[in-house]
């Protein structure tokens, strides 16, 4: 279809009647959470008997799965269906641009039906009306671990929809809603299926992680026999039974997140956590409204550091946000320099409409925005470069991702798919994506690192 169309997924075993099978391609765009809402509706379609088409013009009907996040993420949605129309004709429209439907409307009146995002059932039901499901769908087809657009050995669980919070440049719980958090036992079941179905590695998503429960006053429910309380801690201890990897991600700095390290230090689950920290600035945070902020994470990340050395910490940042003096950017710098974290992505302030941050006073000149995120990087590329350089000479675990013909790419347990560095295994060919190897780290750049295989699995 396009580079946006994430993927297609595999055919199915041959048809037995003479009906043809309806086929919907998928434009899944913006994070991964709408990625898991783009999972849920084509594997309830496929469990109807529906076929993924893998381009426009073998699709019965296009569902784009837009997002709403910035102003040019709702461009890129409203470009993206516009193509969808051009292409093929009929388009149905979900995701967080979806609560914007009159807009949509007004730029392409021609689309099928307009959703929010998770309205699963909505979705659905428009595709049945545009394209009707076959009166014998093949239950079976469908894998009990639903069906996946990520590549088979990692998949994203997604533990709780919405938020609490209210940062003032996020429109996100205006399009989601509250937190509402899963059954701790339903997200296991989700977890151990995906296992079974050869999953190596899970990286829990939600809003705000760290408040898994909270919404649900943390509610036991039963897994393999025993009470399981739908808490932070206890859901990251259940998962760190799997024996895969697990990763946490979109986790804020709460007092209880010390509780988790120690499995981190054990082994139980990757020594990794991913806090969108966006500034270091009291005075920013707080015009920010970021939750659990604190002056002293820096000392908090170096106590966590004590009980687990391996821990690697990911964030992203915002540069550029109203009323950020040089000072308060001199102190996100000097901060960085302090905390050393292992991965980091900054961004531009950009006004999002909708958000309360536009009211705000001292907005920063693009020229300004430009430099500071400049001298940002600068920073973290030392950190970045110094991090990396003292793992050359160490032997390191290794989950493939890919391999070609000159050998295979992999990421250590500091990386996260998508988003952080790679490892090449160069002159390994015959290694499979998903194997787990372990390899001495030869060389180090910024951001990678090439590494040659000492144990294979
Ligand atoms: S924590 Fe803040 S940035 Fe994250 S989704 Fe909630 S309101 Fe938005």
């Amino acid at each position: 279809m396009t580079a946006k169309t994430t993927t297609s997924l595999s055919s199915s075993p041959a048809i037995r009647e003479a009906k043809p099978v309806p086929k919907v391609g998928f434009v899944s765009l913006g994070c991964p959470k709408a990625l898991v809402d783009s999972e849920r509706i084509i594997t309830k379609l496929r469990a109807e008997g529906y076929q993924v088409a893998p381009d426009y013009a073998g699709a019965d009907v296009v569902v784009v799965n837009t997002c709403g996040f910035l102003d040019s993420a709702k461009q890129e949605s409203l470009d993206a269906i516009g193509e969808a129309l051009a292409e093929n004709g009929r388009v149905i429209v979900t995701g967080c641009m979806g609560v914007e439907e009159g807009r949509i409307r007004e730029v392409h009146p021609g689309v099928l039906s307009v959703t929010g995002p998770h309205q699963y059932e909505q979705v659905v039901s428009a595709v049945h009306d545009a394209v009707p499901p076959l009166h014998d769908p093949y239950l079976d087809l469908v894998p009990p671990e639903g069906l996946h657009l990520t590549p088979r050995h990692y998949a994203y669980l997604k533990i709780s929809e919405g938020c609490n919070n209210r940062c003032t440049f996020c429109i996100i719980p205006s399009i989601r809603g509250d937190l509402a958090s899963r059954p701790a036992n339903h997200v296991m079941g989700e977890a151990e299926r995906l296992v079974k179905a050869g999953v190596k590695e899970l990286l829990v998503i939600s809003q705000d992680t760290s408040a898994y429960g909270l919404d649900i006053r943390y509610a036991e429910s039963t897994w393999k026999g025993a009470p399981l309380k739908a808490k932070f801690l206890d859901l990251s201890r259940a998962l760190g039974e799997l024996g895969v990897w697990t990763r946490l991600h979109y986790v804020y700095p709460y007092p209880h997140v010390d509780d988790v390290i120690p499995l981190m230090a054990e082994g139980k689950i990757l020594p990794y956590l991913d806090i969108p920290f966006q500034h270091a600035s009291p005075r920013v945070l707080k015009a920010m409204r970021r939750p659990a902020h604190q002056e002293k994470t820096a000392e908090r990340i170096a106590n966590w550091r004590k009980v687990c050395p391996d821990l690697a910490v990911r964030s992203t940042f915002i540069v550029g946000f109203p009323g950020e003096t040089e000072e308060d950017f001199s102190f996100l710098l000097d901060w960085l320099r302090e905390a050393k974290l292992n991965r980091v992505g900054c961004f531009k302030y950009e006004a999002v409409s909708g958000a309360k941050a536009n009211e705000l006073e001292g907005a920063v000149a693009e020229e300004v925005k430009e430099e500071r995120w400049h001298r940002f990087m600068a920073v973290q590329q030392e950190v970045s470069r110094e991090i990396l350089a003292a793992r050359v000479g160490t032997t390191i675990d290794v989950i493939v991702d890919e391999v070609d013909e000159d050998g295979a790419t992999g990421r250590s347990k500091w990386d996260a798919p998508e988003i952080d560095g790679s490892v090449f295994l160069n002159g390994e060919p015959s290694l499979k994506p998903g194997d787990i190897v372990k390899a001495r780290v030869d060389v180090a750049d910024d951001y990678d690192l090439w590494a040659t295989v000492a144990e294979k699995p």
